[in-house]
């Protein structure tokens, strides 16, 4: 049996190019790997590909990018190789935060190594990138800028661990909803991501914290009138600065240290609220 961790993403920064004539958007995005993650176990099986799951919200057949990563790999090497798989999911689901994404980077890692594969990061970050845009980043993990669709990828220095508070509503929100909106609205103004590059070089977490920005927040907020009091909420709290997790509903609030966080997310316990306390994980 193998086990692999999925670990949860945030972007620092996201800003949103027009819609391309294949139907994609071009990205920039600072984004940022976290602490909080899903499990995946691995077992070897003579062809078939199985997925079992005790989270209800998430699909257990060809629909769950766990499934389809595997299926890829299986396409893409003429491998024969089945396996068992169990996933405990900790990620919230649709919720901004990656998890489906980082559940493929986790199958690519996890059967490559498990079948014997031998195929290069290279190659799994190429595979990663038709199961969508955040999957390379998943693979590469830790601090990165991403552009195109995603898939250019630089590495940035990581800051020293920061405490991230998550907090998400009782409503998911569809990544293509939001896309949509984001079309419908006028541009953004342009934003420049080189304040939060220079923030992460110098290690500077208050500059880090002011960079924060989001271009889908606002195609999110307007679906959804009632997120900006979570944001005022996470900053009354004591959040150094907070953001619109990815097409969220989740809102993250940045805590200079994993204790200011948690003392943060006590702050913020509230029924019909979901409250995490987590860290930003490194390379
Ligand atoms: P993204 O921003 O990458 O679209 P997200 O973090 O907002 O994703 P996910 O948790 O990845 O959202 O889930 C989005 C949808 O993908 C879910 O509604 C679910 O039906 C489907 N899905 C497929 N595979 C998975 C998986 N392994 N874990 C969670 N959801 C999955």
């Amino acid at each position: 049996m193998l086990a692999v961790k999925a670990f949860a993403k945030i972007n620092l920064t996201l800003s949103v190019g027009r819609k391309r004539s294949d139907g994609y958007h071009d990205l920039e995005s600072v984004m940022q790997q976290l602490e909080l993650h899903d499990l995946l176990e691995f077992v070897i099986t003579k062809d078939e590909i199985s997925l079992t799951t005790e989270n209800t919200e998430v699909p257990t057949g060809s629909d769950n990018l766990i499934v389809k990563a595997a299926e890829l790999l299986r396409r893409h090497t003429g491998c024969l190789w089945g396996a068992r798989i169990r996933l405990f999911k900790n990620i919230p689901v649709a919720a901004g935060l990656g998890g489906g994404s980082a559940d493929a980077a986790a199958t690519l890692i996890g059967l490559n190594n498990l079948w014997g594969l031998g195929l290069s990061m290279d190659r799994l970050l190429e595979l990663g990138a038709r199961l969508g845009s955040d999957v390379p980043f998943c693979l590469f993990g830790g601090t990165a800028l991403a552009r195109g669709r995603g898939e250019v990828l630089d590495r940035l220095p990581e800051a020293s661990p920061m405490g991230v508070v998550l907090v998400k509503p009782g409503f998911s929100v569809s990544t293509a909803e939001a896309y949509r909106m984001f079309d419908d609205l006028p541009d953004p103004e342009v934003y420049d991501a080189q304040t939060m590059v220079l923030g992460l070089h110098e290690g500077d977490f208050e500059t880090i914290a002011q960079a924060l920005h989001n271009d889908l927040e606002r195609a999110t907020f307007t679906m959804h009138p009632e997120l900006p009091q979570l944001k005022d909420g996470l900053l009354g709290a004591g959040a150094a600065g907070a953001l619109m997790a990815g097409s969220g509903p989740t809102i993250f609030g940045l805590a200079p240290s994993p204790e200011e966080a948690r003392r943060i997310a006590d702050r913020l316990e509230h029924p019909g609220l979901s409250v995490w306390a987590t860290t930003t994980a490194a390379f």
